[in-house]
């Protein structure tokens, strides 16, 4: 064949990507290597200020390694169909290469492709476990009751340790890409205008890699430990890289398992917690916006209380710092994620969606799968089997920031309150506590939950 054309989309990488590799196999080393950007993705309010920045960094990157390798990023604006059929009768190419994926917006892209580059006589040809470790639907439930994909993860994570995931390929050491015409990659702001977070990480495949090195050597091995510390801040931190597809799960999956040991292990899981929601969503499309278990919620919504919570004013500390560490970075710790949305949704009693929109607007991870299914997980209306339980903000401060460092680090109105007095500042002696400029918490603990089991009708 002449060439073949390979679709970047949740794949921004040259190490382990099937979907490169295929191509260049199909054509001999001959491959348009293609970026489409579709304006679809944007009116789909996707293509967000902190997500824009890290995603131009990753094509400017891909860019670079393709050109070390003797090819090029061939980017175009429009429709993806369109474009794809486009570039691919510019390159005399028969066959395109792209990842399967779960979301809503990648089925209706494969189907349109598919049909589009067939009316052309061109094949399109998906790959699976490019984003995930296991394929959605690789691993089935047995039994009439189950609805074609695990709804627990405990089950879940048995068979999917039981299934040995496809090898690691290894990077493509040269590429030919035939004459295209190219947009030049583009630049953040050409994606999306605004405020971009101060500290969001630089993206690309490149820095991804580099992370996970030095997180491998310095704190893999007591990820077990150390994961939920907030101040330690010990996790990897690599789920941007993993989001945008700089990073490959099945290669994090294999390295973890040649090093070994608890911290490995219990880093495993976690990447099959990722695979769990991919095959949640991919089963469920209608859970990225429906309860995937309805409650019967009839939720509350008081602006004024959902402006403090997005603002990091709440009053209970630890969640003002989580949503602060949000703005800041465009990332937030998981165990900040789990206590700040399970204020908003079973203190505050606010629907999940309003928590979820938000976190999208602002996540450099922000994505489908992981955040509608961990809201609706939080919120008692996803697949937590415990769906009524309400994470105390104190008790969480309590044992997973004892010393208050975390709260200190983000909420700078409190950083001269020592120890863990700082989580509980309306305890503070009247002049200290006048002299902070801190509110005083939105709502009653006991009486939150006191509403919130009545809503959920539980004795
Ligand atoms: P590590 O602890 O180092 O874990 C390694 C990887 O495992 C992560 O990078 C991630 O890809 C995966 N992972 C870890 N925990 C989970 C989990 N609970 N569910 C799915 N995958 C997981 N993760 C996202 O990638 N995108 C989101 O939009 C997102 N939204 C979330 C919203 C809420 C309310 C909650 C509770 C969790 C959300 N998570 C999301 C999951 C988790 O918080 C992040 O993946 C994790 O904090 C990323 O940090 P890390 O890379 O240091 O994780």
């Amino acid at each position: 064949m002449k060439a073949s054309v390979a679709l970047f989309t949740a794949d921004l990488r040259v190490h382990d990507n099937p979907v490169l590799s295929s191509a260049l196999a199909d054509a001999n080393g001959t491959v348009v290597p293609l970026f489409v950007l579709d304006p679809a993705v944007d009116r789909a309010g996707f293509l967000v200020p902190n997500r824009a920045a890290f995603l131009a960094d990753c094509l400017a990157d891909l860019d670079a390694a393709l050109r070390k390798r003797g090819g090029r990023l061939i980017v175009r604006h429009g429709d993806v169909a369109e474009q794809v059929c486009r570039v691919a009768h510019e390159a005399g190419a028969g066959t395109v290469h792209v990842a399967g994926g779960v979301s809503g917006h990648a089925t209706r892209r494969e189907d349109r492709l598919r049909r589009a580059l067939s009316a052309s006589g061109r094949e399109l040809r998906v790959h699976d476990a490019v984003v995930t470790v296991l394929a959605p639907g690789q691993v089935l439930p047995s039994g009439a009751k189950s609805k074609g994909h695990f709804a627990v993860f405990t089950p879940y994570f048995r068979r999917w340790c039981s299934e040995t995931p496809r090898g690691v390929l290894r990077a493509p050491r040269g590429i030919r890409t035939p004459e295209v015409r190219s947009d030049p990659p583009p630049k953040a702001a050409d994606l999306a205008g605004g405020w971009v977070s101060p500290a969001l990480p630089p993206g690309g495949e490149g820095e991804g890699r580099g992370r996970m090195r030095r997180w491998e050597s310095a704190a893999l091995d007591e990820y077990a430990d150390r994961h939920d510390d907030l101040a330690g801040d010990a996790t990897s931190r690599l789920s941007p890289y993993l989001h945008f597809g700089c990073l490959s799960a099945v290669e994090l999956v294999g390295r973890a398992r040649a090093r070994g040991g608890a911290g490995a292990d219990a880093f495993v899981r976690q990447l099959a917690w990722r695979d769990f929601h991919h095959q949640v969503l991919a089963a469920r499309p209608d859970a990225a916006h429906q309860d995937y278990r309805p409650r019967g919620d009839r939720w509350r919504h008081d602006a004024e209380e959902i402006a403090a919570w997005r603002d990091g004013r709440t009053g209970y500390p630890v969640v003002d710092a989580g949503m602060r560490q949000l703005r800041h970075e465009g990332w937030m710790h998981n165990r900040a994620r789990l206590l700040t949305a399970s204020f908003l949704t079973k203190t505050l009693y606010v629907d999940w969606r309003v928590g979820a929109a938000h976190f999208l607007d602002l996540l450099v991870d922000g994505d489908v799968a992981n955040n509608q299914l961990n809201w609706q997980w939080v919120a008692g209306t996803g697949t937590d089997t415990r769906p009524n339980r309400v994470l105390n903000p104190l008790a969480q401060a309590a044992r997973f920031d004892p010393d208050g460092a975390y709260v200190r680090r983000w909420v700078p109105e409190l950083a001269s309150v020592g120890g863990p007095a700082v989580h509980r500042p309306w305890r503070l002696p009247a002049t200290e506590r006048a002299r902070l400029d801190y509110p005083d918490p939105i709502v009653d603990l006991d009486q939150a939950l006191a509403r919130f089991r009545q809503a959920r009708r539980i004795d």
